[in-house]
């Protein structure tokens, strides 16, 4: 159905996907667009950019949710914001179709495209796993499995000992690339304070997992390196399993396969599963005409404009960050592409800027982009870090102040930054905020509760428990039969 919404006539610049590559660009070109006489449109169905380097900070309780996310209101004045998804693109008539969050279909029409969609969670058809899992790529996912690690550790320090207090306490994560590690060692952290102020609760109750299908984590760092985490992080007690892969997790029952004989390694319970193992580019790259590789990634030439899939351009379409493929020049990259990062899609947003301007306007020359990569650091929970930024290997306190450092700074906009760094010294000088946040899924129940209307949850919960009754007397009454007989 069509939409009337009243949008400029002007020249457009739209971008599709408001991120890192989104906001930079947006940022780049609105006056110098709009002082030309055209406008810049970012489309996106968030109307934030994540920082998602913040997102485990974010579980582990150091950053407060809405100070990671950049909002496209406050911070581009100058842009034409549209909240809403973009489903497909035609390129010859110059034509996005644009989703709004009410499912109505409008067309937007421009002259200059910038497809910067970003990645979504890569997954596997792995039996359970699209019901019992959650990713880590929104704020909303980071949030959620804060809370429900609280969640857990608060009803399990209710529960008598049983498989059901086992489950509660037992965390899996899967996936040790940078955002996994990251993940799992704010978890640990989070969950040690968590724990020592409850006091029916101890750290021996609590089982954290690691799974890695690879025989090693995180490749961006070097092999000492990794294998030196792979202990800190065991002797913190997270169980890291490499050559492992989970093999299924139908109603939270987690079964593990070994990566070199498919045999069983372990099977048991976990009521929080955390999927961390890879990005794949978003799916819209395969609702637009421009040539994409294996990977399903836009090709893009050097110049971040989109390839013609024959070594020329196709006029008015640029593309940039996770969900392109641009090639390395500096040689690195894996397979001859920059690997989808902050790092790159920062620049790569600038350059894309600057050549749009001097291919649209004559402003400057067109560039090809040429990153070499100035090394990753990776926070491990409150003091503890690691990585090689600029190809100094760091470990332990100054990889952590190293990560702060770094990320403090590049965190967009002066506002966000001194929102971060006011929320860091909270915590150093206040303590870390374990506060639980209660039925973030289900907010609308208390209300319906003190309006008498029962909830889809608590009449299943109703039924639950009267077939379990009606269970329970079919089978005394069998058995009292069964005594009867004999007599
Ligand atoms: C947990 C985690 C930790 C990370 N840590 C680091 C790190 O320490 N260092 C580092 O360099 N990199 C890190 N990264 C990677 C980095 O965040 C990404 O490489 C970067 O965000 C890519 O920028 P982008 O603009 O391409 O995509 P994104 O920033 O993901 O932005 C894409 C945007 O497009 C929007 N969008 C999606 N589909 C559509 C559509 N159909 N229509 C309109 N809009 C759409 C999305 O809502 C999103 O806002 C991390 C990633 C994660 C998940």
């Amino acid at each position: 159905m069509a939409n009337t919404l009243m949008l400029s006539d002007k020249p457009r610049v739209l971008i599709v996907g408001g991120g890192y590559v989104g906001l930079y660009v947006a940022k780049a070109l609105e006056k110098k667009v709009r002082a030309a006489g055209g406008v810049v449109t970012v489309v996106d169905p968030l109307p934030y950019m994540t920082y998602q380097p913040f997102l485990p900070e974010v579980i582990g309780g150091h950053i407060e949710s809405r100070h990671a996310l950049v909002s496209h209101r406050m911070h581009l004045r100058e842009t034409e914001l549209i909240t809403g998804k973009v489903v497909s693109v035609d390129h010859d008539r110059k034509i996005a179709i644009v989703r709004d969050p009410d499912r109505h279909y409008f067309e937007v029409k421009y002259r200059d495209i910038v497809m910067s969609a970003g990645a979504t969670t890569r997954t596997f058809p792995i039996e359970g796993l699209v019901d019992h899992g959650i990713g880590l790529k929104t704020i909303e996912e980071a949030v959620t499995v804060r809370n429900k690690i609280l969640e857990r550790l608060e009803t399990a320090s209710i529960m008598e000992e049983s498989p059901a207090k086992r489950r509660a306490l037992t965390f899996t994560v899967v996936g040790g690339g940078f955002a996994g590690i990251e993940a799992v060692a704010e978890m640990e952290d989070l969950i040690r304070v968590a724990v020592k102020a409850t006091p029916r609760l101890q750290q021996s109750d609590v089982r954290i997992v690691l799974i890695e299908a690879a025989p090693r984590i995180m490749p961006e760092i070097t092999e000492e390196q990794a294998v030196q985490v792979v202990e800190d992080l065991r002797a913190r007690g997270i169980e890291v399993l490499l050559n492992t892969s989970l093999d299924s997790c139908v109603d939270g029952h987690m079964k593990l396969i070994s990566m070199k004989d498919k045999s069983v390694v372990d099977e048991f319970q976990s009521d929080t599963l955390l999927w961390t193992a890879g990005v794949e580019a978003s799916k819209v790259a395969k609702r637009t005409p421009f040539p994409i590789d294996a990977r399903g990634r836009i090709m893009a030439e050097p110049t971040l404009q989109v390839s013609d899939g024959d070594g020329g351009v196709i006029e008015g379409a640029w593309t940039a960050g996770d969900i392109s493929a641009v090639p390395d020049l500096t040689g690195g990259g894996v397979g001859g592409y920059c690997v989808p990062n902050a790092q790159h899609a920062v620049r790569q947003a600038k350059l894309l800027a600057k050549n749009l301007l001097a291919a649209r306007y004559g402003k400057g020359h067109i560039q090809q982009y040429k990153h070499k990569s100035l090394g990753a650091v990776a926070g491990l929970g409150m003091f503890k870090g690691v990585g090689t930024p600029m190809g100094i290997k760091l470990s332990g306190f100054p990889a952590w102040l190293a990560h702060r450092g770094y990320h403090g700074m590049a965190m967009p906009t002066i506002e966000r930054k001194l929102r971060v760094l006011s929320g860091w010294t909270n915590e150093l000088l206040l303590g870390r905020d374990f506060a639980q946040l209660k039925d973030l899924i289900t907010p609308y129940r208390q209300f319906q509760e003190a309006a008498g209307k029962r909830s889809k949850e608590s009449l299943e919960e109703q039924e639950r428990f009267e077939a379990a009754a009606a269970k329970q007397k079919a089978e005394l009454e069998k058995e009292h039969a069964a005594k009867e007989a004999t007599k």
